[in-house]
């Protein structure tokens, strides 16, 4: 017999054994730290090795358990999507600064009038380009509801998987178009803000072979010969899809702040700016679409 204690020495040299275990036993990590000396039963003991083994052959965690939190909302993910990163808050916590909630007259107590009809920003249009999981489109959804949110993606099979994840977390202000870029969407819907995390490593980068990585939808990660080519396409056809003041936010590498910058500029939009992520290095760049009169 097999006790827990006994497991995680077992696994001692792979990376998140603990977490893997806990996974394997339906438990938490805590109640793994709780009862080191309780035996597994055969088939845990045989998932948790058949899941140790995965992981040490470089599979990410989130691919092992289904699942990985983004913006504190459980999201499944398979290896048809990227798995989630926590850098990518950073274009969600920027586009809910850029359109802060309405008042919430709605949720008072008393009879209240109804909002008012201009409130424009309680019924922003905010389109997500490479959803992926639905990750961003999920977060956005969930802090405003009122928002018409449509998300893309140009594989079936990650939008499946977003779909999934809006259905089960009752989210219901998204729309899912499968497509490249902006030929998935309606022809001439414009939106007021878009947001998009598209692949950006170099396909020479050897970061693409990194654990975790390497088992990765190339197509959610590698963009060229610099990293670029995805954010050229995104960024050129982002006026024609935004209201006239209407913003774009978009993640990158940490070494193309300044080439994003261009790029934005030479379409035609003001206020640029980079934004730098928790570990202090360039992730995203914002614009407003101001064409001139
Ligand atoms: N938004 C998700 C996130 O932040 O976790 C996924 C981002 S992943 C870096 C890029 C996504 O863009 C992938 O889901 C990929 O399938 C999608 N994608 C790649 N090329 C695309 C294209 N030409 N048109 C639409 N989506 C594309
Ligand atoms: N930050 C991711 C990585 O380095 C890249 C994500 C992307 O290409 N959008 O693995």
């Amino acid at each position: 017999m097999t006790t827990v204690r006994q497991a995680l020495e077992e696994g001692r040299s792979i990376e998140d054994a603990r977490l893997i275990l806990a996974h394997a036993v339906g438990r938490d990590p805590a109640w793994l730290y709780a009862w080191p000396e309780r035996e597994l039963e055969p088939a845990q003991l045989t998932r948790y090795r058949e899941l140790l083994r995965r992981r040490a052959a470089g599979e990410p965690l989130a691919y092992l358990t289904g699942e990985k939190e983004f913006w504190s909302l459980p999201l499944r993910v398979t290896p048809a999507t990227l798995v989630p990163r926590p850098e990518t808050e950073l274009l969600v916590e920027s586009a809910l600064r850029l359109f802060p909630a309405p008042e919430q007259s709605g949720r008072r107590q008393e009879p209240t009038p109804p909002p008012e009809p201009e409130d424009r920003s309680g019924k922003l249009k905010a389109l997500d380009l490479g959803t992926g999981s639905g990750a961003i489109a999920l977060a956005l959804a969930a802090e405003r509801p009122a928002w018409k949110i449509a998300a893309t993606d140009v594989s079936a099979e990650a939008l499946a998987v977003a779909k999934e994840n809006a259905q089960r977390l009752r989210l219901e202000n998204l729309r899912f178009f499968q497509g490249d870029w902006y030929e998935a969407l309606p022809p001439g819907e414009r939106f007021q803000l878009i947001l998009c995390n598209p692949p950006y490593v170099a396909a020479e980068d050897p970061n693409l072979r990194g654990d975790g990585v390497a088992h990765e939808p190339p197509s959610a990660l590698a963009a060229g010969r610099d990293g670029l080519e995805e954010l050229r396409l995104v960024i050129a056809g982002a006026p024609a899809r935004l209201e006239a003041g209407g913003w774009l936010l978009v993640e990158h590498g940490m070494d193309q702040g300044k080439a994003v910058r261009r790029l934005f500029r030479q379409a035609g939009f003001r206020s640029v700016e980079t934004r730098r992520d928790l570990a202090g290095r360039d992730r995203a760049t914002l614009g407003c679409y101001a064409p001139s009169p």
